[in-house]
């Protein structure tokens, strides 16, 4: 009898503290929806740019461009938070398209200004590769600002790919024609994983964070090593994402993988404190440089 209603008491306990849960999911969610129209149109979501490295030279190559929801009370919010909302009530295509311009108007100062100027990559939501007017959508992008479409890389993750259509394998060749650099983002952990590396156009592989956090078990290096070779074979450039750690980096320099995005190298940061980590790199290069004819 005492362990019956002790029970009960927990129960009753960890019932409590899932409704708790699920009323402030809900209450999120409701601010989200009424909020998110608001937000965008005052310029309340900003994009901010991670680098990606190179391994051999340890240079910059490209950004990712990744969107935060800034709002005045409730401080940063994170995509964790809202994109599979947007996904589900449609606004996300409002969304990406904003920071896709966001992206393209940055490149076309760079190039403006004579600056050094590195690809970016944009976020695709699987949402966005089912619409039949993406690729008029980045054509008139690229054209607005007057940009060779190598400039944008698309990142489409892998779970988009599940729905394993002849409709997504048209749009994401569609996108390729156009000239714009594909790639295959959270790579590893669905399970079409290598089908859909046959059949699609693939620029770029990007490898999921969580192959990253499981380096200390031996299968998991052993695909990691299978993997990059793998990718090497069919020309394919391999970043790793989630790269914490000098051990990982040492672990991915061994296997020859290419180029790794993550935090030991750089968070992701305003646009503006991305451009002065570029112009403080061609700083140090090109003093380098100079010190190398020098000797020479
Ligand atoms: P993703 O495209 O796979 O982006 C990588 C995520 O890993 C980012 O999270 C980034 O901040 C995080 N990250 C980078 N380095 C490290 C690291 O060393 N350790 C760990 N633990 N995490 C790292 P974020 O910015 O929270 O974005 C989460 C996901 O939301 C993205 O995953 C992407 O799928 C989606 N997302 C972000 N921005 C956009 C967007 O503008 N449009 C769309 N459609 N989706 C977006
Ligand atoms: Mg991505
Ligand atoms: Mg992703
Ligand atoms: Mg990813």
């Amino acid at each position: 009898c005492i362990a019956a209603s002790s029970i009960k008491g927990i129960y009753g306990v960890s019932y409590k503290i899932y409704d708790e849960k699920m009323r402030q999911k809900t209450l999120d969610e409701q601010f989200i929806i009424s909020n998110m129209k608001r937000a965008l149109k005052n310029g309340q979501f900003k994009v901010h740019f991670q680098p990606k490295y190179s391994l051999k030279t340890e240079r910059i190559v490209s950004a990712e461009a990744l969107v935060r929801w800034e709002d005045p009370d409730r401080g940063l919010i994170f995509p964790g938070d809202f994109i599979s909302l947007f996904e589900r009530n449609g606004f996300i295509t409002d969304l990406d398209i904003y920071v896709w311009d966001t992206c393209c108007k940055r490149i076309r100062q760079w190039l403006d200004d004579g600056n050094k100027i590195v690809p970016v990559s944009v976020n695709v939501s699987r949402t966005d590769i089912y619409d039949p007017n993406l690729d008029k959508i980045l054509l008139s992008l690229i054209r607005k600002y007057d940009l060779s479409p190598e400039y944008l890389g698309l990142e489409i993750t892998e779970s988009a790919y599940t729905h394993d259509s002849d409709q997504l394998i048209g749009a994401i060749w569609k996108l390729k024609r156009l000239g714009f650099t594909i790639e295959m983002d959270d790579f590893g952990t669905g399970y079409s994983s290598l089908n859909m590396l046959a059949e699609l156009p693939i620029d770029v592989l990007k490898l999921d964070i969580r192959f990253m956090q499981s380096q200390h078990h031996k299968n998991s290096r052993n695909i990691l090593s299978f993997i990059v070779s793998l990718a090497k074979l069919m020309d394919l450039t391999i970043v790793a994402e989630g790269t914490e750690t000098i051990e990982q980096v040492e672990l991915l320099r061994n296997l020859n993988c290419d180029v790794a995005q993550g935090f030991y190298f750089a968070r992701p940061m305003e646009i503006k404190a991305f451009e002065d980590l570029l112009r403080k790199q061609a700083e140090t290069y090109s003093a380098d440089d100079e010190t190398v004819e020098e000797i020479t």
